[in-house]
């Protein structure tokens, strides 16, 4: 943009609880920042020693988000990428893990030349070189939006806090703004509103040395200026800056009330930057198309964490952004995998419009998983299978179509006759677990006529992976002559990418995660393809389910 010499820095912590949308608050201000003409960075901060979330398991940490350089990353990155329709890598997400690692290197290298090292100064100065990385290392931003995980009062993020204590101090506190998110409970018993958790946790922050420039006060219901004025006063917040941050039915609708209470002008003020109004059309009708959709459908998840949303994330926001384009909401059923019994896949999935089966690891479930597949290859319904999903796909096919009975995948059992799923030759004798899989963004070749070629529009794409097996291709022919298509192969044609099943409404599997590139206002054409496909077998059938008696299941309905 113009007006900006130096780079401004936007810090946003969060108070009283965990998961109050950190991650979403600050990607929903980058947005409107970056309408109004400035370049947006963001950056997060995890405070675990974990190096990277790759090794943590789903029920820790949600969906383990995976950039194109290779990088596996907290889910917060996600939307970073959705809102701001970037792509980032490894700078914009620093863990304590990463920041010690560093620090310990240098140390037993002698870089400190002999000094006690400590967490201040030396901690703090790697965690700011990392925030201040950020504008060498890009095309210089306006504006680095930073994120600090975790809570005010643990213990874990205060060299965090101090840090950015510290930039402030060092930059001017003119060129820094600290946004603080907290939560404003409603007590329905006193009918009340309580603002003492918000008082505080600003009181923690300011112990520290932190003053807010701004409040985003979640609540399930709009706060009025009563409160506001409370607020303002105990917090030291202009009342103007207190800002009401409610729940909204899609997360793509809280930057237009954020930019209905001027949160975008508050920071144009601070940092004295004079910027036409950011252009909202666009966003706005889709935001009207999320919660006015004039078609319905449904589609079945089948996996092994559905009792933990946060682990599909990314795959939840995919049916989001292509439901918008067939104008239609998607409601998810989610069914645990092993629930699935031999036979038994119509009880779950009589009045589905679509299955998908998302990525994962481990055996448990697979069998279920195979039968959905085999369910909805046969009965004509939509199918896309990601990742794990494809390799069962694979399985079942080897299974009931060449009729190799014990197909199977080398991940779970090592003797078997058949592994049509296999190791990758490079993953051979690998034993450390951390960042050692087929990572990040590697391209991929179409084949004209399929149904992958239709949705891209172009023979060559590149989309992201995070696996160690692959289909073997010593069955490669054998599946091919039975009728499995190969639609999408790695340049050197050694790899397999993409399997459909040409003789079926909408058949596809992919070896990689789609739903990583998918962005609101550009959905994965293969979301939006499989989307599309439901949506028509909805309408050709007419509203009718198939005949099976139904097993209770959880539903999720798309804005929720
Ligand atoms: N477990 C499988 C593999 O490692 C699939 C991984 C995934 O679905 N992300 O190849």
């Amino acid at each position: 943009m113009s007006g900006t010499d130096s780079t401004k820095y936007i810090f946003v912590t969060g108070g009283v609880v965990s998961s109050l949308g950190k991650g979403i608050a600050a990607s929903s201000l980058g947005f409107l920042l970056q309408r109004r003409g400035l370049k947006v960075r963001s950056i997060k901060f995890d405070p675990y020693l974990n190096v990277d979330p790759g090794t943590m398991n789903p029920f820790q940490h949600g969906e383990v988000f995976v950039l194109d350089d290779g990088s596996e990353t907290d889910l917060d990155l996600g939307h970073y990428e959705r809102f701001l329709d970037q792509s980032l890598d490894k700078a914009n997400n620093v863990t304590t893990g990463q920041v010690y690692h560093t620090v310990i290197t240098r140390e037993r290298r002698g870089d400190y030349l002999g000094a006690t090292v400590q967490v201040i100064p030396h901690i703090t100065e790697e965690i700011k070189s990392r925030v201040r990385k950020l504008p060498a290392h890009s095309d210089k931003p306006d504006v680095v939006i930073c994120e600090i995980g975790g809570t005010v009062g643990d213990i874990e993020s205060l060299p965090f806090l101090e840090a950015i204590r510290q930039i402030g101090m060092e930059e001017g506190l003119h060129q820094v703004m600290y946004i603080h998110v907290t939560l404003v409970p409603h007590i329905p018993t006193a009918g009340e509103f309580k603002t003492k958790p918000t008082q505080h946790s600003v009181k923690e922050l300011r112990e520290i040395g932190i003053q807010p420039n701004v409040l985003l006060c979640r609540s399930s219901k709009p706060i009025n200026d009563g409160l506001r004025q409370k607020i303002s006063l105990f917090c030291s917040v202009p009342s103007r800056a207190v800002i009401a941050a409610e729940d909204c039915s899609t997360i793509y609708e809280v930057l237009l009330r954020f930019h209905e209470q001027q949160l975008d002008d508050i920071v144009c003020e601070q940092f004295g930057w004079h910027l036409p109004a950011p252009d909202l059309t666009q966003w706005s009708e889709m935001v009207h198309t999320i919660k006015n959709p004039r078609k319905h459908i449904k589609i079945g998840i089948c996996g092994k964490y559905v009792n933990l949303k946060d682990a599909y994330k990314s795959i939840i926001e995919s049916f989001v952004h292509a439901g918008v384009t067939s104008d239609a909401e998607v409601s998810l059923i989610w069914i645990s995998s092993e629930d699935i019994k031999q036979g038994g896949a119509g009880k779950f999935l009589y009045d589905v419009d679509g299955l998908l089966i998302p990525g994962g690891f481990g055996e448990r479930g697979v069998e279920g998983k195979i039968e959905a597949i085999r369910y909805v290859r046969e009965k004509n319904i939509p199918f896309f299978g990601i990742c794990l999903g494809m390799q069962c796909a694979v399985i079942e096919y080897a299974r009931n179509v060449c009729g190799l009975e014990d197909a199977h995948s080398y991940e779970f059992y090592r003797d078997l006759k058949h592994p049509v799923i296999h190791l990758m030759a490079d993953q051979e004798g690998v034993t450390e677990l951390g960042g050692t899989m087929r990572l990040g963004a590697y391209p991929c070749i179409l084949k004209n006529g399929t149904r992958s070629y239709e949705a891209y529009e172009t023979t060559e794409v590149s989309e992201r992976h995070r696996h160690r097996y692959e289909l073997n291709n010593a069955y490669r022919e054998m599946l091919v002559e039975r009728g499995l298509m190969m639609a999408g192969t790695s340049p050197d044609n050694r790899l397999v990418e993409i399997v459909e099943v040409p003789n079926h409404p909408w058949f596809v599997g992919v070896q990689f995660h789609p739903e990583l590139k998918s962005r609101p206002l550009r959905p994965h054409p293969l979301f939006r393809e499989f989307v599309r496909a439901a949506v028509k077998y909805h309408e050709d059938r007419g509203g009718h389910h198939l005949a099976e008696s139904p097993e209770p299941r959880d539903i999720h309905h798309q804005t929720k």
